[in-house]
């Protein structure tokens, strides 16, 4: 047997480590191999007659992402053995602060968490020279929005989507003739692209950066510099121990539980599980009314699978005015979705391999029964389990944690972006926060985040989307104001697909007559809220969009029609209406 060992370039984190490793999985002529990211090394013990150096060398520079930077010499073996330092069973290695890089033993900044928050400060801090560490657990790198969250439930709904037009035709001379689904298919497509985003996006886009350490493990505040970070995967050996001089906190949220009787003894799934189960549930109870409730019973729906949406309040979407929960809900429930609102739950069981959720409405119980279940019953900020006992950080009721615009806590060194601090919980904002957070901590700049006129969009069909405040908010702010409220019906687009789901509305202030915020329930309504979202930050008035010319027929017009209406009557007027 022989020994190879080489220096590999473009390592980042242990999950990097393990990628190679995977490649020589199989493979007769390795009898061992230990692959190092810190140290940026690989070992092969190899049997020379069923494989050479240049081979293992060839397949290490097969990756693409890594490549053998040449072979490791005596001097270099030796001073990767790790020095180490033991502290209440973690160790301050000399692998984990690497002596002598940038940032004299200690990093410049420390972000707890590796999701979208993480990576946007992750490269903000690099562009500024910052020694980073990154320390995520849990999910994969990435986090929420690409593994679990956005990507494969937009893939899913798309998928939904394409079953539901194949089988559904808004003209009477066109017959759809049914969709062959192959629901394993699907998901194995769903995990393809994840794991390609996750990749390109995330991985490959911080590959080169010599200045950022990638860890995995869960971190914890052992005191405001210093963290603790738990072995990864779990049951590993020892700790790791790491100081900064200044922390971001972008650890997310998760799926919390409501306290329903029997719910934690009961086997369920949510956004984490649901999306990578390749054989199809014949049905599903969902939990929640929220955004994420919604989109996956829709697109589980569209997919065949019987799905149930079981909810509390009277309302869908029950934080937005009750005109956006009863449009959409009369359209869902027009494509045959069970949504059963206003219900109290009593308890949930599992028995004979089925699902159980008994409920009670107006005093009247009522049993719902499917073969598995799914909770969305809104999120929860990862702050549990992150040491927040050793340092005095300040956390909202909800167990968010508190900024300021500036996404400054309550410590000096520490900042806090994305689900985990007490801001819009979406991907884009999370990416934003985490960038100011960064040029706010080490640059003196006053980034702030201004979130007055933020678009969003749930993406059920059809989509649900808003930009600045509805009438029920500028009336709890005393701000003058007037609704127009268009439906599609009255939208030449939308007359002309037959499909006059839905409606638009504005909300001016009377008295500058400035666009203050929207709301639109349609098809692909997402689509038109920037530009309402644009009106809105740069102080346009319902004048400016009534006078503006819209392309005819796009849907968009129907925002200059919604504009007009807050003066006449647009049904009555010819088309192009000006
Ligand atoms: C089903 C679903 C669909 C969604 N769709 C959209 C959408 O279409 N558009 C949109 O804008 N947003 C969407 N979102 C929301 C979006 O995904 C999140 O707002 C965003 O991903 C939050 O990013 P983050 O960086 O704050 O946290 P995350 O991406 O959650 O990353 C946090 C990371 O930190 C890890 N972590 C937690 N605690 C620790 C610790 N102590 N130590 C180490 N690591 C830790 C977590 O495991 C995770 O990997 C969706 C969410 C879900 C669940």
């Amino acid at each position: 047997m022989k020994i190879a060992e080489f220096k590999i370039k473009g390592m980042t984190c242990d999950h990097c480590a393990q990628t190679i490793a995977k490649k020589f999985s199989g493979n007769e002529g390795i009898v061992s191999k230990d692959i190092n990211y810190p140290s940026g090394s690989g070992k092969f013990e190899y049997d020379p007659e069923k494989i050479s150096r240049e081979e293992i060398a060839a397949i290490i520079d097969s990756t693409g992402n890594y490549k053998v930077a040449g072979e490791m010499t005596k001097a270099e073996v030796k001073s990767n053995q790790t020095a180490t330092i033991q502290t209440d069973g973690y160790q301050v290695t000399d692998i984990a602060i690497p002596l002598g890089e940038a940032g004299g033993g200690q990093f410049d900044l420390i972000i707890i968490g590796g999701g979208s928050a993480a990576f946007s400060a992750a490269i903000k801090a690099d562009s500024m020279g910052l020694t980073t560490l990154m320390v995520n657990g849990g999910l994969d790198f990435g986090g929420t929005c690409v593994n679990v969250g956005c990507v494969p439930s937009k893939n899913l709904i798309r998928a939904g989507e394409t079953a539901y037009h194949a089988t559904h035709s808004n003209f009477a001379g066109i017959k759809p003739k049914g969709v062959d689904i192959d629901f394993a298919q699907v998901i194995q497509g769903k995990k393809k692209l994840v794991a390609a985003l996750q990749q390109k996006k995330y991985m490959n886009v911080v590959g080169g950066y010599e200045n950022l350490k990638m860890v995995e493990g869960w971190a914890e505040f052992v005191d405001e510099k210093t963290i603790k970070v738990a072995p990864f995967p779990k049951g590993g050996a020892g700790g790791r121990l790491y100081k900064g001089m200044k922390f971001l906190i972008a650890t997310g949220a998760t799926t919390s539980l409501r306290t329903i009787e029997g719910l934690k003894e009961t086997p369920f799934l949510t956004n984490v599980s649901l999306f990578d189960l390749e054989q199809q549930p014949e049905s599903l109870i969902v939990l929640g009314g929220g955004y994420i409730a919604l989109e996956i019973a829709q697109a589980y729906h569209r997919l065949g699978t019987k799905v149930t949406l079981l909810q509390r309040s009277p309302f869908v979407l029950s934080k937005l005015t009750p005109d956006i929960s009863d449009e959409l809900l009369k359209h869902l429930r027009r494509e045959g979705m069970d949504i059963q609102t206003g219900l109290t739950f009593n308890s949930v069981k599992e028995e004979n391999g089925r699902i159980k959720v008994q409920t009670e409405k107006h005093g009247e119980a009522k049993l719902f029964e499917a073969e598995k279940l799914v909770v969305a019953t809104g999120t929860k900020p990862n702050t549990e389990k992150l040491g927040l006992e050793n340092i005095a950080l300040k956390l909202t009721k909800s167990g968010h944690i508190e900024v300021n615009e500036k996404m400054e806590t309550n410590l000096r060194n520490i900042f806090a972006a994305g689900d985990v601090a007490d801001t819009p919980a979406f991907v884009y904002t999370a990416a934003f926060e985490g960038r100011i957070a960064v040029e706010n901590a080490f640059s003196g700049t006053e980034n702030k985040a201004d979130y007055s006129s933020l678009p969003w969009v749930v993406f059920t069909d059809p989509q649900v989307a808003g930009t600045g405040m509805d009438e029920a908010e500028a009336k709890a702010l005393n701000i003058p104001y007037e609704v127009s409220k268009l439906e599609l019906k009255d939208v030449p687009r939308a007359i002309a697909a037959n499909d006059m789901r839905g409606f638009i509305k504005l909300i001016r202030n009377t008295e500058t007559d400035k666009l203050i915020g929207a709301r639109v329930v349609a098809p692909e309504g997402g689509e038109l809220i920037q530009q309402l979202s644009m009106a809105i930050k740069y102080g346009i008035t319902v004048k400016d969009l009534a006078e503006s010319l819209y392309p005819y027929l796009t849907l968009s017009e129907g925002i200059k029609l919604a504009a007009i209406t807050f003066g006449k009557d647009v049904s009555k007027l010819s088309c192009c209406a000006s």
